[in-house]
């Protein structure tokens, strides 16, 4: 069951990023969300976050030659050693062509390709009530997704909560717009390995979590 590596495919606010936290635990592989590490970067002052910081808040997306950098150097960390599944990276064409040679020239196969599928109209209210723990970054919803106990993170406890500054409903449009043009094609040009897995995102999270399970307990990198 372990050793996997899987790549997350699915509009802003699909549910990759909620799911993937899910899919760590069960299959003991690290979420390596790109748009986590920016936020990172930017928060930290780094000069790829000097970079990137007006791109997201216009919702487009950084460039490949920095996304090709920052991900070719953490999948080579030590906890990435057991797998990992790729959230929001890759976003374009030239990013998959760079993945697919760099996953070679590493020895690690992939295992599969997920499309979180959920149509456009379902997606500005799932970003606009997101929200997520200050500490440890646990997501949540405003309807969807609440803590247990109100104002408390079900994680770590903590009850501090953060909202991102490009989940408003004007930036939505450009993020969307983003992911139709450049990002969508991707997954055409994944078709041809044979690994990629459609999964209904409409569903409520726990059954998505259930499809998903099903799904990665059957593919492997031989086929
Ligand atoms: P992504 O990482 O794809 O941008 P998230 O996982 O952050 O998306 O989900 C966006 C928001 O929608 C979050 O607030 C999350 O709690 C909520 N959400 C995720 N999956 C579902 C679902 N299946 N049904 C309803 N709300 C969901
Ligand atoms: P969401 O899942 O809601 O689309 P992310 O957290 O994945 O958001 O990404 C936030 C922003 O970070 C994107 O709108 C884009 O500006 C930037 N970003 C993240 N991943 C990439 C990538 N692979 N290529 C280019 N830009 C990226
Ligand atoms: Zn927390």
């Amino acid at each position: 069951m372990k050793g996997k590596r899987i790549i997350f495919m699915g509009p802003p606010g699909g549910g990759k990023g909620t799911q993937a936290q899910r899919l760590e635990d069960t299959f003991g592989i690290k979420q390596l969300s790109t748009g986590d590490m920016l936020r990172a970067a930017v928060a930290a002052g780094t000069e790829l976050g000097k970079q990137a910081k007006a791109v997201m808040d216009a919702g487009q997306l950084v460039s490949d030659d920095l996304m090709i950098g920052l991900i070719s150097e953490r999948v080579d960390q030590p906890d990435c050693a057991n797998g990992f599944i790729l959230d929001g990276f890759p976003r374009t064409i030239p990013q998959a062509e760079a993945l697919e040679s760099l996953m070679a020239d590493k020895g690690m196969p992939l295992d599969a390709v997920i499309e979180l599928r959920v149509p456009d109209e379902l997606l500005v209210e799932r970003i606009t009530g997101r929200f997520a723990c200050a500490k440890c970054g646990r997501g949540y919803h405003d309807t969807y997704q609440r803590p247990k106990v109100e104002g408390v993170c079900d994680a770590c406890g903590s009850t501090e909560f953060k909202r991102r500054a490009d989940d408003n409903a004007e930036t939505v449009v450009s993020r969307l717009e983003a992911y139709h043009r450049q990002t969508a094609p991707v997954l055409a040009h994944f078709e041809k390995t044979g690994k990629v897995h459609v999964v209904d995102g409409t569903k409520d999270i726990d059954q998505v979590t259930a499809d998903l399970v099903s799904i990665l307990e059957k593919s492997t990198a031989a086929g």
